[in-house]
């Protein structure tokens, strides 16, 4: 369905970004890969998919290093014909003590890094008049939830993002959507599990039952492969005319 398409995801080195870089791999997408810590595994995981891999370590905090990672992708495969705006970061904190450089380095990662990918996708994907924009908010781009501020902001700006790209690309073959996960078990998450059960001398399996029970009714985890799907989805002609959405994937926590 996606050969011969590009597909550049951020935050793709652990995760939902690797979870859904591998799903566009499998359907025939060259990626280019993003994110920090350990780049050889995850490189390899796709590549044993039979695409073209690429990787550009641009910190998503840093404007001209998003600039240097669009060029980067446009030199080695042409163009990017699907941008996943993945990469985030979580730092929970009343906001009386949320520490200012936190609340910057969370709006910077998780919302104005998409905004900055996106202006430089834009113009090749309007261009050729197909594209596919995909950000990863959260069940939080529409619900609240207390010491999540700077994450909440983050991710309801998100959502405001993704309807204006939408809008602005709407009678071209451009899409932009936003995927809305509730908890899913990755690093991110796990270190808020860890927290709970150091918090309350809780075993692991303790803490991870009473975050699920606290907010998300199924009780279960979503996988970075079933939000893969969605995503695979979304950049399938079906897709077409799905413009604007903010698509949960969340175990009935927002139905709440
Ligand atoms: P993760 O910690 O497993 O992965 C985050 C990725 O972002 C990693 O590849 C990391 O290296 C990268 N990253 C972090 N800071 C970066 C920076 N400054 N520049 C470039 N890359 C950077 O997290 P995850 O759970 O897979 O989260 C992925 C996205 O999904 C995030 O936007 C997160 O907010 C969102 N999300 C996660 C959950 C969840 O339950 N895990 C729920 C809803 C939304």
């Amino acid at each position: 369905m996606l050969k011969g398409k590009t597909a550049l995801v951020t935050g793709s080195t652990s995760g939902i970004g690797l979870g859904i870089a591998k799903a566009l791999a499998r359907q025939g997408a060259n990626i280019v890969l993003n994110g920090f810590g350990d780049i050889e595994g995850p490189k390899a995981e796709v590549q044993a998919l039979g695409v073209k891999v690429a990787y550009h370590g641009a910190d998503m905090s840093k404007p001209a290093e998003i600039e240097d990672m669009m060029k980067f992708a446009a030199a080695q495969f042409g163009r990017v014909d699907i941008l996943v705006n993945n990469a985030g970061i979580q730092h929970v904190a009343r906001i009386e003590d949320f520490p200012p450089e936190k609340w910057d380095a969370v709006i910077a990662i998780n919302l104005s890094s998409a905004f900055h990918a996106s202006r430089l996708a834009l113009p090749a994907m309007k261009a050729a008049n197909w594209g596919r924009i995909i950000n990863l908010a959260s069940v939080h781009g529409l619900v609240g939830s207390p010491e999540k501020s700077a994450y909440v902001a983050a991710k309801h700006g998100l959502v405001g993002l993704t309807k204006v790209t939408a809008l602005e690309s709407a009678t071209t073959g451009v899409t932009c959507n936003a995927i809305c996960p509730g908890w899913v078990l990755t690093p991110l998450v796990q270190k808020q599990v860890d927290a709970k059960a150091a918090a309350q001398g809780w075993s692991n399996e303790e803490a991870t039952k009473q975050l699920l029970s606290e907010k998300e009714p199924s009780m279960q985890f979503t996988t970075p492969e079933e939000l893969g799907e969605l995503a695979l989805f979304l950049c399938s002609p079906a897709a077409n005319n799905v413009r604007g959405v903010a698509w949960n994937m969340d175990g009935g926590w927002a139905a709440q």
